[in-house]
Parts: structure tokens; C-alpha cells; sequence
């Protein structure tokens, strides 16, 4: 058994303690070498922060490492970019293999002349064998040398690296191109390659060697350029291993390093790891060539020229960057336009600004108080505990980036992309993947990345196949390389053989020719062979939406989501902005058409800016949709008039979402009717609720007398029903809106409602799936409301089946063991033999 020890380290400088994240260097600020703090010094010796053995000293005497005797290991790495500096200004008090105590002075440096000579100052010290700390001072302020600052928890043991037997493979030499050597960052990123592998793997430099998964053994190889060194592995992957680093290696370790004349022949990229995986983001497949897509390094001045000289610069780059934001909007229009207002909205924001401007004040320059504010706040987003302000702080990397790039006058021009590229990126930002030209790329994949994220949602308003989360291995596969991309699988298949490719193209090709047919076909109405009518209608989030779901046969539309209308402003929109949307989505559809406008439908995992809400530990089970509604009653009652403004111009009906108590529904329809008599109006529009929450779905009978319909949500129903949260990646595959628990429901409800003479429909993204809709017209659902794209689709499917045998085949999936079985069932139904990608809602 191992015990827990605690160890204390003590500030190894006096000055002013940063967060990591406001580092301004892409490998430090992501923790790539490891979890600590900054300091921008005030002193100039740097101390030992624990007793220990210097285990590594760098020569030029910017960087040392101490070990514990429990394995804790911490490196100190003295200003950015120091390694360059050759050893000037730094004087080693210390050598590697010396024995220090708490508090000894390490290094000594001249703080001037590292100002004047590096790109900072900014001091990290790193926790790199990775046990977790607790700070024991305030995340920034003032600190004292030699001041408690870290309380570390060290397992003996933990860190030790459990040795394969074997035979060791070795790679061919590769001669380091690094004008350094592998120096922290170089090194980290080898390492962290290292560690995606299974297998011991060691760097070899003559006659010495480092386990290549340790920062400081590698840092303790002390290699410079030209140096001739071999990766060697033992175990399983060892393979893989080596010519993966091997590659990293000739590569540069994520540095630029100038082109390589000594490329060994057969080391070749991952090759034997044939699948990588990771979650779809948009669905779709695509064969074609790696391209590799990095964003370039940006080097930023620390010291301003001047207050009123870096204010300038700020203002014109906030100036040209909003101006470039409304081109993006005009360009894109609807959901993606929005995205980009967003952004726009972004660069207003006033604490944004204050922060930046705090900054300048301090004599920053324009670049990094920027970068601060920017890095500042999206760390405040991440850690507000919601994956959805989770992935805003991407975009306010993205919107960041933009404004720095300006104030450093980088031409940030659209990629040169060869043609069928398949982009590899860490992340892209939703500008670049709005900018893609989708003539030349057939799908990306990233490492980072969620499937709700904006990058996925324009990923699928373009058509372009994605996947994310992939392990960063990715991010080596040569240029060029010919590569699989199944996004409904979530793989990227790295040796797809012959017979797989052209299974993939045959099946393209059936696609494109089906989709064709679809489309021409799109107007004409709904009905089965035997005549059964279903109504087949749009999920919207905007006006330009809706007039491409009238162009593409929609017959109305039967889920208008309203909280994505404003979902990013920080402000509320006005009554009378509010009034003029809905006006202008009911004016688009006429008289003749459905309009189902459902109320905010907020909380969850979608805060909206203007609705300031309490943190909860449990945001699907709290205040979320009506629930929320009904403690705002304001909110509520000034939407029902904005709403109700468009009576009138369509067939206008409004749907509460997350209902889950009668009393909610009775609530909501006294206001309603409310608002309507205080406007005079002399008929209500129809008020229908979600079915969403198996409460209302087992109790649809005694909901449906005070209701004119119902619309079941089967992607929040699902995940009530099986307690499976909708957006977790591990339990995508079993949240499944196929499952007989969730079909009962619905026909639970269909069965209520139609004893009440209502009409029910399905705004759930089971609607969007051709395999679902033989079952779904068989429970008697009259209406289906759709992802725009799929409704010629959906409209296709219907018009090829018999009402008839949609009946005995729901009949027959109610009794079922499970969603897999469902999924058989239907297949073997002739209608849908051939399975429709499902489009994610978005
Ligand atoms: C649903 O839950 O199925 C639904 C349509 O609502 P949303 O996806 O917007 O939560
Ligand atoms: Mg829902």
C-alpha cells in the first residue's frame, strides 16, 4: 500500500504571481510541460523551491530541475525564449547531481539584461512528474522568495514508469535539426508524444539515454543541433512508437525548423495504429490527403512604446477586426452569421475591454494585454462549469487571435490547400472553418473540439464531414498521406485498403445520385403508398433558415428554437426587436403554413448571455426551459408579446419546453392568455407543450385536455429516460432515441393524445432519421419536424412507405430488448435498406 505524502514548495523568486494560462506561450500556458505557477520576477536568484537532487541544469543555465526523493520533480524555467540567449546573463550556482536544500540559490541572472535581450521575463515553475497541488496563496499577487506556494500530493511510487520486457526496436538515427537541441519545449512535446504510446521507449545520444516519456531526462540529454541520437521501444507498439518519433524527431518537435536532407527512408508515419478515434462532429465521409494545418507562432513584445502609441494600435486592430467580422456575417447569412455577430458582440464586451485597457495602463503592449484579457477570460468561461461556455471560450480564442494578428500586422490570408485536402489541426476557430473552401476540402479532424461546439455546427451548415477529440498523434501524419475520414464512425482509417476505398466511392456515388432525386423531388407532399398524409416540417433557429426549409418542400415548421436566436448577446434584444424576427418568420411562411415557436428554452447546456443564472451542480435537472421561465415571469410575458405580435401572419402556435408539471402548463396559459387580452387579441394561437420529461409522457393523458398539441423532444426525452447525459462522448452510443424505453413513451403519448382529438408531432433528431420513420408513422405521429437538409429526404422515406406495415413494424420494436435490436428490426425493413447518415441537431 502507498501512503500520501505532502511536500511544500516555496517561491523560488519574490514577484508577482500569474496564472499559467496568461503566459504568452502556447506550451507553457496549455500545461504541456506540466501544472504550476508564473512569476514575473522581482528578484534576480533563482532558489531551490524543495530539497532534492538538481536533476537537470541546463547549460545555459536558463532552466534546472530539482527531484525529491519522493520522485516529485519541478523544473524552473527562467523568462521565454531564454535558451536563445546561449548562456549570457545566467550564472550557475549549482551542478547537476548536487544534492540542494529548500530555499538554496540555484541560478543567479541579470534580470536587465534578459529583459532587454528575451521575449519575457515570466518565470514558470512546473510541477512535470505531475502529481496535483493546492495553492497556499492567492492565484495572483505579490510573493516573497522562499514563501509557501504550493502544497504538492505525492504518492511514492505513482511516478515510476513501469518497465517492458523485451526486445528493444531502434529507429534509424536522426540528426536533431532543433537550433537548440531539445530544450523544455521541444522536449515536452516529444514527450508528450512518447506517452500516447504503450511501450518503454528511451532517447539514445551516444552513449547516453533518457526515458523519453521524462521532460528532464530528455532536457538532461543537454542536446544540441546536429546531434545524432535513436529512439528505441519495447512492447507492443514499440513500432508504431519508433517511427512516429522518430518523425517528430526529423520534424522538429512542433519547432520550425529549416527543411531536412537526411529524412531516413523508412521511417515512415504511423502506420501500424491504423484507426484513429475520435467523436463525430459532422456526420459524412471523405477519402483524401493529409494536409496538416498549424497556426503560426506569435511573438510578442512584452513593454509597450507607450501608452497612447499601444492604445492606438488596440483601437485600430479592434476597428479592422470588427469590420472583417461583418464581411464574415454578409458572407456566411444565417446560422453562421450569427456566430460571427456573436463574436462582434465579443469585442464589446466591457470587461473584456476594461481588462485590456488595465493592461496598457500598466505599460503593456497592445499584444499582450490583449492576450491577457483575452486568455483571462476564457479561462473564466471554463470554469463556469458549462460545456456550452466551454466551447464560447474557444470563440473567444478565436476572436482573440484575430485582434492580435492585427495589432501584429500578420496577414492571416486563407490557407493554399491542395485539392481532396482532409485538414489535421489541433483546433480550428469557427472563422477559419467558415472561411474553408469547400471546392478543395473534403473534411478535418481535430484534437480538440466538442460536438456541440460552433466549429461543429458550421462543420454541418457546410456539409463537411468531421471528427474531434483525436488523439494528438494526428497531428504527425505526413502531408499528403492518403487517408479514410469516416465521421458517422467517428474514425480516421490511416491504411484503408483497396476494397474499402472503393466500397466508400460506390456508396458516395449512390448517395450524390440519391440526394439529387430527393431534392428534385422535394415539393411534393408526404403521403404513403396507401395515402396516409404526414406533415413533414422544419427545425429552425433563424429566418434564413426557414426559407431554406420552404425551398427544400418544408410544410411549416414545427420547432422555431428561440433561445438560438440571441443565444450570444450579452444584451437583450429589445420587445420590438424580438417582435420584428418572429413577424418576419411568420411573413416568410404566410397564412397557410404552421409556425411553432417554442419559448426560451435556457439553462441546462444553454445559459444565455442576458439571463444571468445561478451556478447549479446539476444544470439538466434545474432551473431550465419553463422552469426558469416561471421565475422570470417578466422574461416570459414580454416573449409571449413579442410572439403574439405575429399572429396573424401564419399559423401561429407556441410550445413550452421542459414541462414536466400540469401546474407549469396552467401557469404559462394564464399569462398568455393574459398578454393576448391585454393586446386585444381575440384568439389565442394554439399552445402546445414538449414532451421531453417522462413525466409528461406518462402522464400525457391527463396533459392532453389543456393542450392543442404536443411535440415530443426524443433528444432530452432519451436522455431522462435512460439517465444518459446527451453530450457525453462515452455514452453516445447507448443514449439512443432507438430504445424501446423511449418508444414506449412516445406511443404512450401518441395513444393520449389522439383519444383528445390533438395532434402530435416529433422535433427530436429521431424525426431525422430515415431508419426511424416507418416506426414513428406506425405509433401514429402525424407530424415530423426536421434538420433542414434531411427534409427531402424524410419526405422520400414517407412516400415509399405502406401505413400498414409501419403499424405491425412498431407494433413488433415495442417489445424488444434494446436500441441494437430496434435498429435490426428496422433494417430489415425494405423502405430504409439503405441507412441515411443522421445529421446532428444543432
Ligand atoms: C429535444 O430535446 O429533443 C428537442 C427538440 O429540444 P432541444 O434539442 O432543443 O433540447
Ligand atoms: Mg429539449
Amino acid at each position: 500500500m502507498t501512503t500520501t505524502q505532502t511536500l511544500e514548495l516555496l517561491a523560488p523568486l519574490a514577484g508577482v504571481l500569474l496564472p499559467l494560462e496568461q503566459v504568452p506561450d502556447p506550451v507553457f500556458a496549455s500545461r504541456m510541460i506540466g501544472d504550476g505557477v508564473c512569476i514575473d520576477p522581482t528578484s534576480q536568484i533563482l532558489c531551490a523551491p524543495l530539497a532534492g537532487v538538481i536533476s537537470n541544469i541546463q547549460d545555459s543555465g536558463h532552466a534546472v530541475s530539482v527531484t525529491a526523493d519522493n520522485g516529485v520533480q519541478v523544473l524552473m524555467h527562467i523568462g521565454l525564449d531564454t535558451v536563445n540567449l546561449a548562456g549570457k546573463g545566467f550564472t550557475r550556482r549549482v551542478k547537476e547531481g548536487q544534492r540542494v536544500e529548500a530555499g538554496q540559490p540555484l541560478i543567479e541572472f541579470d534580470a536587465d539584461f534578459v529583459a532587454l535581450n528575451a521575449r519575457s521575463l515570466l518565470t514558470l515553475m512546473l510541477v512535470v512528474s505531475g502529481e496535483p497541488f493546492a495553492l497556499l496563496v492567492p492565484e495572483t499577487g505579490l510573493v516573497a522568495v522562499g514563501q509557501s506556494l504550493l502544497c504538492v500530493t505525492a504518492e511514492p511510487g505513482m511516478a515510476a514508469d513501469e518497465q517492458e520486457q523485451g526486445e528493444a526496436l531502434f529507429s534509424k538515427p536522426v540528426t536533431l535539426p532543433n537550433a537548440n537541441g531539445l530544450h523544455a519545449r521541444p522536449a515536452a512535446v516529444f514527450a508528450q508524444a512518447a506517452k500516447g504510446f504503450n511501450a518503454s521507449i528511451c532517447l539514445h545520444k551516444q552513449t547516453q539515454s533518457a526515458n523519453a516519456k521524462s521532460l528532464v531526462a530528455l532536457m538532461a540529454l543537454q542536446t544540441a543541433q546536429g546531434d545524432i541520437v535513436q529512439v528505441s521501444a519495447i512492447g507492443e507498439d514499440a513500432e508504431a512508437a519508433i517511427q512516429m518519433l522518430a518523425l517528430l524527431l526529423v520534424e522538429g518537435c512542433g519547432e520550425t525548423v529549416a527543411a531536412q536532407v537526411d529524412r531516413p527512408a523508412e521511417v515512415t508515419p504511423v502506420s501500424s495504429a491504423s484507426v484513429l478515434r475520435g467523436v463525430c462532429a459532422s456526420p459524412g465521409s471523405a477519402f483524401g490527403q493529409v494536409v496538416q494545418v498549424a497556426e503560426p507562432e506569435l511573438s510578442i513584445t512584452e513593454v509597450g512604446r507607450g501608452e497612447a502609441t499601444e492604445r492606438a494600435a488596440l483601437e485600430r486592430a479592434l476597428l479592422q477586426a470588427t469590420e472583417a467580422l461583418q464581411a464574415l456575417q454578409t458572407k456566411t447569412g444565417g446560422a453562421q452569421a450569427e456566430i460571427f455577430r456573436a463574436h462582434q458582440e465579443l469585442l464589446e464586451d466591457p470587461t473584456l475591454l476594461e481588462q485590456a485597457q488595465a493592461g496598457l495602463a500598466h505599460g503593456k503592449s497592445a499584444a499582450l494585454a490583449w492576450k491577457q484579457a483575452t486568455v483571462a477570460t476564457a479561462t473564466l468561461f471554463q470554469g463556469l462549469g458549462s460545456a456550452l461556455l466551454a466551447e464560447r471560450a474557444v470563440d473567444l480564442a478565436d476572436v482573440g487571435q484575430r485582434v492580435l494578428k492585427l495589432i501584429l500586422g500578420i496577414n492571416d490570408s486563407v490557407w493554399d490547400l491542395p485539392e481532396q485536402a482532409i485538414l489535421i489541426a489541433e483546433q480550428l476557430t469557427p472563422s477559419q472553418t467558415a472561411s474553408l473552401d469547400t471546392r478543395k476540402v473534403l473534411g478535418f479532424v481535430t484534437v480538440g473540439g466538442g460536438a456541440t461546439s460552433h466549429v461543429a455546427i458550421l462543420a454541418r451548415a457546410l456539409g463537411l464531414p468531421a471528427i474531434c477529440g483525436v488523439p494528438a498523434q494526428v497531428l504527425h501524419l505526413a502531408k499528403g498521406k492518403q487517408v479514410l475520414l469516416d465521421a458517422d464512425k467517428g474514425e480516421l482509417r490511416l491504411e484503408p485498403d483497396l476494397a474499402e476505398i472503393e466500397h466508400f466511392e460506390a456508396s458516395r456515388q449512390q448517395q450524390v445520385l440519391r440526394r439529387q432525386r430527393e431534392v428534385e423531388q422535394a415539393q411534393r407532399a408526404a403521403i404513403t403508398r396507401d395515402g396516409h398524409h404526414v406533415e413533414v416540417s422544419a427545425n429552425v433557429a433563424s429566418l434564413q433558415e426557414v426559407e431554406q426549409a420552404l425551398s427544400l418542400g418544408g410544410e411549416g415548421v414545427g420547432l422555431l428554437r428561440s433561445e438560438f436566436l440571441y443565444l450570444d448577446r450579452n444584451r437583450a434584444p429589445s420587445p420590438a426587436e424580438q417582435a420584428a424576427t418572429y413577424c418576419a418568420i411568420a411573413r416568410a411562411l404566410g397564412g397557410e403554413r404552421n409556425l411553432v415557436v417554442r419559448t426560451l428554452d435556457v439553462g441546462g447546456d444553454k445559459p444565455l448571455g442576458y439571463v444571468p443564472m445561478e451556478r447549479e451542480t446539476n444544470p439538466f435537472l434545474g432551473l431550465r426551459g419553463i422552469r426558469l421561465c416561471l421565475e422570470r415571469p417578466e422574461l416570459l410575458r414580454e416573449q409571449f408579446r413579442a410572439i403574439l405580435g405575429s399572429a396573424g401572419l401564419a399559423r401561429l402556435h407556441i410550445m413550452l419546453p421542459m414541462v414536466s408539471l400540469l401546474s407549469e402548463l396552467r401557469l404559462a396559459r394564464k399569462m398568455l392568455e393574459e398578454e393576448a387580452q391585454a393586446l386585444g387579441l381575440k384568439e389565442l394561437p394554439k399552445l402546445g407543450i414538449m414532451i421531453e420529461v417522462p413525466s409528461a409522457a406518462l402522464m400525457a393523458d391527463v396533459f392532453a385536455p389543456h393542450v392543442d398539441f404536443f411535440s415530443i423532444g426524443t433528444n432530452d426525452l432519451t436522455q431522462y429516460t435512460l439517465a444518459m447525459d446527451r453530450d457525453h462522448p462515452r455514452l453516445a452510443s447507448q443514449a439512443d432515441s432507438f430504445h424501446p424505453a423511449v418508444l414506449r413513451l412516445i406511443a404512450t403519448t401518441v395513444k393520449a393524445a389522439h383519444a383528445h382529438g390533438k395532434w402530435v408531432g416529433v422535433c427530436g433528431a429521431l424525426a431525422s432519421e430515415a431508419l426511424a420513420i416507418p416506426m414513428l408513422v406506425g405509433l401514429g405521429v402525424d407530424e415530423l419536424s426536421v434538420s433542414v437538409p434531411l427534409i427531402p429526404t424524410i419526405k422520400a422515406t414517407v412516400r415509399e412507405l405502406d401505413l400498414a406495415d409501419c403499424q405491425l413494424i412498431a407494433r413488433q420494436v415495442l417489445d424488444l430488448e434494446d436500441a441494437a435490436q430496434v435498429r435490426e428490426a428496422l433494417r430489415r425493413y425494405p423502405a430504409v435498406a439503405v441507412e441515411t447518415p443522421l445529421v446532428v441537431e444543432n
